[in-house]
């Protein structure tokens, strides 16, 4: 904990930010909880600090997210998120039900996600990319995680939400193949 704190210490100074207490428990509550919302540091702080009030939360959230020590997501429909890991453009898997927030790194480590297949002459620094899908304990919920052995397909996707308890359509018959007479 002590070592965390003087590198917090160090982070800050070289951002040119004095290490304030409230500066450092928010980076310790991020620390604590990556992905958090501003409520959530707020809680963290207050039992570390006591008495602080939200808008100095708030203005300590922004100030780290203008020097780069902190970086803010929101996924669609969600609060804004913090989290200390920066600087690596990682993406997030978020779950339907429960909101659940993961880290995701680039499927390959040269930021292909970087590299669209038009950049309209921007000049790129970041690729947002979202998966959406429903994490291990809301699926064990619901009965969704797979039983191990034999597998029946179409069960699961009955019972699976997201699919609208619809099986997978089977593929149309192709059209016979007309040859036009010479
Ligand atoms: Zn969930
Ligand atoms: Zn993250």
């Amino acid at each position: 904990m002590k070592r965390s704190r003087e590198a917090f210490v160090a982070a800050l100074r070289s951002a040119g930010l004095r290490a304030t207490a409230t500066r450092l428990a928010v980076l310790a509550a991020l620390r604590r909880q990556p992905h958090a919302g501003t409520d959530t540091v707020i809680r963290h702080v207050r039992t570390e600090l006591g008495t602080v009030s939200t808008q100095a939360v708030y203005n300590v959230l922004a100030a780290l997210v203008e020097v780069g020590l902190v970086r803010r997501i929101q996924p669609a429909g969600s609060v804004a998120l913090y989290e200390l890991r920066v600087g690596d453009n990682h993406h997030h898997v978020v779950c339907r039900k429960c909101r659940a927030v993961a880290d995701v790194d680039c499927a390959a480590i040269t930021r292909p996600c970087l590299t669209p297949s038009e950049a309209y002459g921007y000049l790129l620094d970041e690729a947002e990319v979202t998966y959406w899908g429903v994490c291990p304990a809301c699926q064990a919920e619901s009965g969704l995680i797979r039983p191990p052995g034999p597998v029946d397909e179409a069960a699961i996707h009955r019972n699976n939400p997201i699919e609208g308890g619809r099986t997978w359509p089977t593929p149309l018959p192709r059209p016979p193949v007309r040859v036009s007479p010479c």
